[in-house]
Parts: structure tokens; C-alpha cells; sequence
């Protein structure tokens, strides 16, 4: 049984329900909307629905947006010719924070990993073959996470991608094993980028 009326236990039950939140926290967010003024609240929950309602996949890269095409496919000032593939939209934040890919971009939206049950075709690697058909794409970097399922993904794509005569390279090691891209420091992520070897 909950010490607290309905719908503050509700409220604590909702945050508890958020990555990395515990019910200690979850009870400390819930007193800290009580707390809030009612526009505060207001306006957390409208950035809530509004982020849900209008946030969708880009047309081109797969990367969340609120266009039909992301600022990175629409920038013309972008090389074309080259393609960064991640599995997830925060990889993508990651690489743009180091400033040093020109490049675009192709959002996976998860890794292959037999283990979960996900197969190539649960990830948008058939889109990504789609993108490659217009000859515009002369490198692909692949820069999946160094894990067992990154890997394996990165290994499947170039199989399929190197007979289309386009240059499939790595992201280097120094990002570590296991390791997050997202959670990758600028630098190292820098490093990776000019160090990547061709696959
Ligand atoms: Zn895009």
C-alpha cells in the first residue's frame, strides 16, 4: 500500500518507471513538481507531449527530428559524400560535439545481437543500402559501439557495403571495449575519427 494520496503515488510510480531512476529520487522529483509553481508544472508536462508528438525519425538518416529532413541531411555545406553510421541519435550528439566530422549520418536505431532477438532487418541497415544506390557515397565510417553486437554490425555492414566499390573504414580503437560511444570523451572520440582504418 502507498503512504501517499493517488495521485502523487502516481507521480512516484511514473518517475520510477524512467531509465536510472530509483524510488528514492523518483519520490524527490514528485515533491519537487508539487512544489513547483503551476506554469512549471505546466510546462513540463507540455515539453513531455510536445516531444513525443512531434519527434520522428528524419526521412534520410533515421535521426530524431522534428522536419521530415534533419538539419545535418538539409545542410548543404555537409559532405555528402561521406557517411557516419551510429547505432543510436545521442551517438550522433556525440560526434558533432567533437566538430570534426563533415560529413552526414545514418542512425541504425540498435545493433544486431542474436541475443535479444534483433536481426538485420530490425535495424535500419535496408535503408541505409537504399541511401548508397544514388553513387554519391564514396566512404562509409562505421562508427558502432566496441561491443560484441557493434562489432558484429559494423562487420555485417561492411560485407555488404565493400562489394559496392565504396570505402568502409573503422573508427579506431581508443574508445573502449565495451564502452558507449555516447559516453566517449570529445578527445578520444577526435582521435577515433582520424585514426579510422579501412575495413
Ligand atoms: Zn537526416
Amino acid at each position: 500500500m502507498s503512504f501517499y494520496a493517488a495521485p502523487i503515488s502516481k507521480l512516484i510510480d511514473e518517475f520510477s518507471k524512467l531509465p536510472g531512476i530509483g524510488q528514492k529520487t523518483a519520490q524527490r522529483l514528485a515533491f519537487h513538481v508539487l512544489n513547483t509553481t503551476q506554469e512549471n508544472a505546466q510546462e513540463l508536462a507540455q515539453a513531455i507531449i510536445e516531444a513525443k508528438e512531434k519527434i520522428k525519425y528524419c526521412d534520410t538518416c533515421f535521426n530524431i527530428t522534428d522536419k521530415q529532413c534533419c538539419d545535418i541531411c538539409a545542410n548543404t555545406k555537409r559532405d555528402s559524400e561521406v557517411l557516419c553510421v551510429v547505432q543510436d541519435p545521442k551517438d550522433v550528439v556525440a560526434i558533432e560535439k567533437t566538430r570534426e566530422f563533415r560529413g552526414k549520418y545514418h542512425v541504425l536505431h540498435g545493433a544486431i545481437s542474436p541475443m535479444e532477438g534483433i536481426g538485420p532487418n530490425e535495424i535500419y541497415i535496408k535503408e541505409l543500402l537504399l541511401r548508397l544506390q544514388d553513387d554519391e557515397v564514396k566512404e562509409i565510417i562505421l562508427a558502432t559501439n566496441p561491443t560484441i553486437e557493434g562489432e558484429a554490425t559494423a562487420m555485417y555492414i561492411a560485407k555488404l557495403v565493400k562489394p559496392l566499390g565504396i570505402k568502409v573504414t573503422r573508427l579506431a580503437s581508443g574508445i573502449p571495449i565495451g564502452g558507449d560511444l555516447e559516453y566517449t570523451d570529445e578527445v578520444t572520440l577526435s582521435k577515433a575519427f582520424e585514426g579510422r582504418r579501412e575495413l
